[in-house]
């Protein structure tokens, strides 16, 4: 099973990706997390991203694409993954069509996650009582949300072209959303 979960921060990629891991035994590849481990590490990749980060931009195409495309390599991603958070523009999406075009694999399903902007804002900053993420305030936030509008949210009708996308109520309970997900995906 490979699967994207698309949908703005706050919509509940990542809770829903941790249980989906469990569930289809693959691993879930978030971007950000994987650029926080390395802010954390203080790599030269962290070196570099944290700015953007703190700031709610996009890290470039050109980093994120080479992440990805390096985790994609590794074994544990042969019989499937959770790509949490990437793609997030056109040209990640782009990029992402020709890695696994050179694998020989095709995406099974875009899962968008849909949400409320003013529900978001309130997710994301009881998220950030729990949380040390420097991106997690009311700020930041809102201009994650713009960001998610502009560069993001055209990957729908992008992957809508590839019949792909099965949209889900992001707002309901978090056990809901897993049945509407499973469900989605026949299972
Ligand atoms: P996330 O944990 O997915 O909300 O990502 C946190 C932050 O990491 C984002 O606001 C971006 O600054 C950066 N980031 C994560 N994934 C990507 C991506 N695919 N493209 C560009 N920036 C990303």
């Amino acid at each position: 099973m490979r699967l994207i979960l698309l949908g703005p921060p706050g919509a509940g990629k990542g809770t829903q990706a941790k249980i989906l891991v469990d569930a289809y035994g693959i691993p879930q590849l978030s971007t950000g997390d994987i650029l926080r481990n390395a802010i954390a590490e203080q790599t030269p990749l962290g070196l570099e991203a944290k700015a953007i980060m703190d700031r709610g931009d996009l890290v470039s195409d050109d980093v994120v694409n080479g992440i990805v495309s390096e985790r994609l390599d590794a074994e544990d991603c042969k019989p499937g993954f959770i790509l949490d958070g990437f793609p997030r523009t056109i040209a990640q999406a782009e990029a992402l069509d020709r890695m696994l075009a050179e694998k020989g694999v095709k995406l099974d399903a875009v899962i968008e996650l849909k949400a409320d902007a003013d529900e978001l804002v309130r997710r994301v900053i009881q998220r950030s009582k729990d949380s040390n993420r420097a991106d997690d305030n009311p700020d930041v936030i809102r201009k994650r949300l713009d960001v998610y509008e502009s560069s993001t949210a055209p990957l729908v009708s992008y992957y809508d072209k590839q019949e792909l996308v099965r949209p889900v109520d992001g707002m309901a309970p978090v056990e809901d959303v897993t049945v509407a997900i499973n469900s989605a995906l026949g299972r």
